[in-house]
C-alpha cells in the first residue's frame, strides 16, 4: 500500500522507491475485512473496482454484525450508514428514544437501509439523489489480503517502484544522530536511503529492533492476545457482511470472499487454552475447512512514535488494535496519508515529526474506545472473560463518550479520526445503552406524527431493501472473477 500510494504521488524525478520485503518470512495475511475508506485509497490510486475485486475475490460489506455481545441471543448490525432522517434538525435516533420510552417496540435498525439489506442478502451501489433511500449508505469490501498485496506491488512497479526478494539481517545508522542510512541484506547488499518505512509487521524492525520508538500496552483495556485462524469454503455467496460472534473468552469472526470464508477466534491467552481455542472455532464452521488452523500472537496498542527520526512506521509495525473493527487496513492507509500530507525533505523538521506523531495518535484512541466499548457494555456474566471486561476500568475519553450518551444520547463529535454518530449509535443501541433522556427539540413535534413518520419510513427501507438485487448476482454482473464463474 505504501509503495503504491508514494508511486503515485511522487514523481521518478524526485524520489526512487525501492521495495524489500521476503517470501521466506511472509505476511500476516489474515486481514480481509474493511472499512469504506478502503475505496477512497484504491480511488486515489486509479484502481477500478471490477478489476480490484475480480483480483482480490473480493465481496461487499455492508456493516458488521455482533451476535452475543450485550447478552447471548442478541443480534445487530453496525451498518455502513445513517439511522433515519434529521427531522426539523434533531437527530432521528432522539425520536426513536422518546418512542422506545413510551413502549414503541421497533428496533433502530428498522430504520437502516444497509441493516435491512444486509439481512436480506442484498447489495447495489449506492445513488447519488440526496432524497434517496439509496443514498444512505455506505460500502467497503471483503477481500483476499494475499492477493491485494501482489496486486498493488504490480501497481507499484509499473509506476517505477523497484522491489527486492530478500531479507533484511542489518541495519546501519548514522554515528552522529541515529538516523537509518542503510540496510543490508542477506546477500551483503547494502541499500542506502534518504527515508525509511517500515511496514515489517509485529517485529518493527527499523521502528523498535532498531531505534526503540517503545510501545504502549493497551492489554488491559483489550485482553485478547491470540487468535487462531482458518478459512473454510464459503457456503453463501449472498452475504454482504462480516459477523462478530462473541464466546466464551473472546470473539469469533466470519469474512465470506467469493472463494472462501475467512474465520477466526480472537481471544485472551488468560482464560482460555489454545486447544479450547482452536476447538470452538473448528466446531462453529459453516464449511469444511481448507487449511490447518493458523495461530497468531498479538499485543493491542500502539507505537509511541510511529515516525521517528528518518523510520516511518505502518501497518502492523506502527501497533496493532484487535480486528473487531476491520480497522488495521485503514490504520494503514492512514498513516500513508497523513505521511503523504507531512512528506519531509532531508532535514526531517522535528515538527513535522511531533504532527504527524500527533495525528497518528488521535487516530488510534479513536479506535481503541470504540472498540473497547463493544467488550465492556456487556450484560454477559456467563464467564470469567466477560466478568473482566464488564467492570474493567476504561479509559477517561471513553468514559466521558459513554456518560453524554447515556444521559441524553448525545455523541461526541470530533473532526479527525474515525467512526462517526451513526456508528457510535449502532454500537450503544446494540450493546442495550439507551439514552435516559432525549433532546427536548424532539416534543416539538406531535407523537402521533412522529409514529406515522416513522412507519412511513420503515415501510420505505423495507421496500427499497427488498427491490435490492441480490449480492451473488450482483457481484456476478458487476465484476464475478473467473474463478467464482467457474465455481
Ligand atoms: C488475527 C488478525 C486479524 C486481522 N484482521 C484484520 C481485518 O479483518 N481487517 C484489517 O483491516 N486488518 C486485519 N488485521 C491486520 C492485517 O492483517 C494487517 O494490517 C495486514 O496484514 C498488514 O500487515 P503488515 O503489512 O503491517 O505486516 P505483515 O503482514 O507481517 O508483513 C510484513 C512484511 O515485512 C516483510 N519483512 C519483515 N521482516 C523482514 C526482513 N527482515 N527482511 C525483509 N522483509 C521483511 C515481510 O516479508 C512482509 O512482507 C488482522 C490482523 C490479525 C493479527
Amino acid at each position: 500500500m505504501a509503495a503504491a500510494a508514494l508511486a503515485r504521488k511522487l514523481t521518478t524525478k524526485q524520489c526512487s522507491i525501492r521495495l524489500i520485503e521476503s517470501a521466506e518470512i511472509g505476511i500476516v495475511g489474515v486481514g480481509e475485512a474493511t472499512v469504506p475508506h478502503i475505496r477512497f485509497f484504491n480511488a486515489t490510486l486509479g484502481l477500478d473496482e471490477a478489476d480490484f475485486i475480480r483480483k482480490t475475490q473480493a465481496t461487499f460489506k455492508l456493516g458488521i454484525e455482533f451476535c452475543d455481545w450485550a447478552r447471548i441471543g442478541d443480534a445487530y448490525i453496525h451498518p455502513f450508514g445513517e439511522f433515519g432522517r434529521y427531522i426539523k434538525d434533531v437527530g432521528f435516533h432522539h425520536y426513536w428514544v422518546k418512542l422506545h420510552h413510551l413502549g414503541d417496540p421497533t428496533s433502530l435498525f428498522d430504520y437502516s437501509y444497509p441493516c435491512m439489506a444486509a439481512k436480506l442478502g442484498k447489495f447495489m451501489h449506492p445513488v447519488n439523489d440526496p432524497n434517496s433511500i439509496y443514498k444512505t449508505f455506505s460500502y467497503a469490501f471483503q477481500f483476499d489480503t494475499t492477493l491485494y498485496g501482489p496486486y498493488l506491488r504490480s501497481y507499484a512497479e509499473q509506476r517505477g517502484v523497484v522491489r527486492t526478494e530478500g531479507k533484511i539481517v542489518g541495519v546501519r545508522q548514522r554515528a552522529e544522530d541515529g538516523f537509518v542510512e542503510a540496510v543490508i541484506l542477506e546477500n551483503g547488499e547494502r541499500v542506502e536511503g534518504d527515508l525509511f518505512i517500515d511496514c515489517s509487521g509485529f517485529r518493527g524492525l527499523l521502528i523498535e529492533q532498531t531505534l526503540k520508538a517503545g510501545y504502549e500496552d493497551w492489554t488491559h483495556w483489550l485482553p485478547a492476545d491470540r487468535a487462531v485462524a482458518v478459512p473454510c469454503e464459503t457456503t453463501e455467496m449472498s452475504v454482504a457482511y462480516t459477523r462478530a460472534t462473541a464466546r466464551q473468552a473472546g470473539w469469533q469472526w466470519r469474512i465470506p470472499l467469493q472463494h472462501r470464508t475467512g474465520n477466526g477466534y480472537v481471544y485472551s491467552s488468560q482464560y482460555i487454552s489454545d486447544d479450547e481455542a482452536r476447538r470452538t472455532l473448528v466446531e462453529n464452521l459453516e464449511g469444511p475447512m481448507q487449511a490447518e488452523p493458523r495461530f497468531l500472537r498479538f499485543v493491542t496498542g500502539r507505537r509511541k512514535k510511529s515516525w521517528c527520526k528518518n523510520v516511518v512506521a505502518t501497518g502492523l509495525a506502527a501497533g496493532f488494535i484487535e480486528p473487531l473493527e476491520s480497522t488495521s487496513i485503514y490504520l494503514t492507509q492512514i498513516a500513508i496519508t497523513n505521511l503523504v500530507e507531512m512528506f519531509p525533505d532531508r532535514d526531517f523538521a522535528s515538527t513535522n515529526t511531533d504532527e504527524f506523531n500527533a495525528m497518528m495518535q488521535v487516530e488510534y484512541e479513536r479506535v481503541r474506545d470504540f472498540i473497547i466499548l463493544h467488550y465492556h457494555a456487556t450484560e454477559r456474566d456467563d464467564s470469567p472473560f466477560w466478568d473482566y471486561c464488564r467492570t474493567m476500568s476504561i479509559p477517561d475519553s471513553l468514559a466521558y463518550k459513554m456518560e453524554l450518551f447515556r444521559e441524553r444520547g448525545h455523541v461526541v463529535k470530533y473532526k479527525y479520526g474515525m467512526f462517526y454518530e451513526p456508528s457510535w449509535h449502532a454500537v450503544y443501541i446494540g450493546q442495550r445503552i439507551v439514552p435516559k433522556r432525549y433532546d427536548p427539540l424532539v416534543d416539538n413535534v406531535d407523537v402521533e406524527d412522529v409514529r406515522l413518520g416513522l412507519r412511513k419510513l420503515r415501510e420505505a427501507i423495507r421496500l427499497a431493501a427488498e427491490a435490492t438485487p441480490n449480492h451473488a448476482d450482483f457481484i456476478e454482473k458487476f465484476c464475478s472473477s473467473k474463478e467464482a464463474l467457474r465455481r
